[in-house]
């Protein structure tokens, strides 16, 4: 009987990623409903520690591989140990964040047992049944769909950083941890790690801004746009116009395929509001939209709005905050 709902808890260089800990949240939220466990699936070397924070942060049970082969992310190995961990345990959900190594994993799994998978849910709800309803956007991010699985188990879902809320830390949360023994089958290891280069990071990460000055279309010098997210302590983003214009990098492109921020204020500056961008944004704690065209979308989930052109009052707040 597949039962309790699964969390694969990414971990880079021992590190627990933010996303696993925000998936422990929502998995709380769905267990509460069906009275099921909440269990992490943590693998990698050296991260035995690591495992009792999954249980601070929401996890009853925490399947754990602490293995040599699992230093560095490599799919075959990664694949092995969470299909054997699923054909035992026999989960009701899986969830996994949608990163790089999540969208890779993901549907590694659900190809070996053969069940489906929903990449890039915004929402996800359940019946106390157990059944699992996984809201994504869908035909262009034009509509919500929810998709349900009902045929096969596990459930499995990826879920973007930054979508679901962690909960606070407890500590004193009991929790058990399992040790889990893979029996490895080396001979598909087609891909070996040689040597790990990390790319120099240049730009400020903007999942983890308090203050995004966030710039569009409209903006044609974004010159000011980085003054004046200096000026406030915080960091510049961007809509996919820039991104394609080449004005700005991938990493600061907030929306579907971009980012999902939750920043304290989110400053658009000559930005229309499409619901791709949307997607990625309308959770931020205070919204200002700057924009010439009143009817601009944007203004709906704006807390204020000044219509006006963006490079005057970027100048304008400049000259303000330099005082
Ligand atoms: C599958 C798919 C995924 C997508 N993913 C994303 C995504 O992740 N992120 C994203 O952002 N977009 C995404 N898009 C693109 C999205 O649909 C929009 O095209 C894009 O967000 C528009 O960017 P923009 O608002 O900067 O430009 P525009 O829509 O061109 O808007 C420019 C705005 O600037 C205003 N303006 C012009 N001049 C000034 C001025 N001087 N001062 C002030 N305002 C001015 C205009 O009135 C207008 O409202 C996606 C699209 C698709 C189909």
């Amino acid at each position: 009987m597949s039962k309790n709902i699964y969390v694969f808890c990414e971990q880079r260089d021992s590190a627990v990623q933010p996303v696993a800990l925000e998936l422990l949240g929502v998995a709380r939220e769905l267990a509460a409903k069906t009275g099921e466990k909440v269990c992490g699936v943590l693998l990698g070397h050296n991260v035995t520690e690591q495992a009792k924070e999954l249980i601070a942060y929401g996890a009853d049970e925490v399947y754990l591989v602490d293995d040599v082969r699992l230093a560095h992310y490599v799919t075959e190995p990664y694949a092995q140990a969470v299909y054997q961990i699923t054909k035992q345990q026999e989960p009701n959900v899986f969830l996994f964040g949608a990163t790089s190594i999540g969208r890779d994993l993901a549907p590694r799994l659900s190809a070996r047992l053969r069940t489906g998978l929903t990449a890039d849910c915004t929402k996800l709800e359940n019946d106390e049944e157990g059944n699992l309803f996984m809201t994504r956007p869908a035909f262009g991010g034009n509509l919500m769909a929810t998709i349900i699985c009902p045929n096969s188990r596990p459930q499995m879902s990826t879920v973007r950083p930054g979508v679901m809320q962690k909960l606070q830390a407890d500590y004193a949360r009991a929790g058990e941890i399992f040790p889990v023994a893979i029996e490895w089958n080396e001979s598909k290891f087609a891909v070996q790690v040689i040597e790990e280069v990390k790319e120099a990071q240049n730009v400020d990460k903007i999942e983890d801004a308090k203050i995004l000055v966030s710039c569009g279309r409209g903006v044609k010098n974004t010159a000011p746009a980085f003054e004046l997210a200096s000026n406030l302590g915080g960091t510049v983003s961007s809509s996919r116009a820039l991104v394609d214009a080449g004005v700005m990098e991938q990493s600061r492109q907030v929306g579907q395929t971009g980012k999902t921020v939750r920043p304290q204020a989110y400053l658009a500056f000559g930005i229309s509001g499409a619901i791709q961008h949307l997607a990625g944004m309308e959770e931020s704690e205070f919204i200002v939209a700057v924009n010439t065209d009143k009817g601009a979308p944007i203004f709906k989930v704006a807390n204020l709005g000044i219509v006006a052109d963006a490079a005057a009052t970027m100048k304008e707040l400049n000259k303000i905050l330099a005082k």
